[in-house]
């Protein structure tokens, strides 16, 4: 019978790659390169006379406080959203 392979601590660390930053990684302004809805680049959007997109307002709660977030959004996806959120409305609208 065969001995059961031996094994150490090391064999069972998982190997994760090490990422350092400073703190200035905190403090840059990125330029929002892709849609928060469907992650498409925001420059590779077609001039179809649409628009070339905008931005989305997300606002939910967390406990008592009111989280706003700005994002942004390509045309398809902010009219996709601007569309559903005017047709959610009406319904409610003709429902009471
Ligand atoms: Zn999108």
């Amino acid at each position: 019978m065969a001995e059961p392979e031996k094994r150490t601590a090391a064999d069972a660390e998982p190997t994760a790659p090490c990422v350092t930053a400073t703190h200035e990684v905190l403090f840059q302004v990125l330029e929002a390169t892709r849609c928060d809805a469907c992650g498409g680049g925001l420059q590779d959007q077609p001039d179809d006379g649409v628009g070339s997109g905008g931005r989305g307002t997300y606002i939910w709660l967390r406990g008592d406080s009111v989280e706003v977030e700005n994002v942004p959004l390509c045309a398809s996806c902010a009219a996709a959203i601007g569309i559903t959120a005017l047709s959610r409305w009406e319904i409610e609208e003709e429902e009471g």
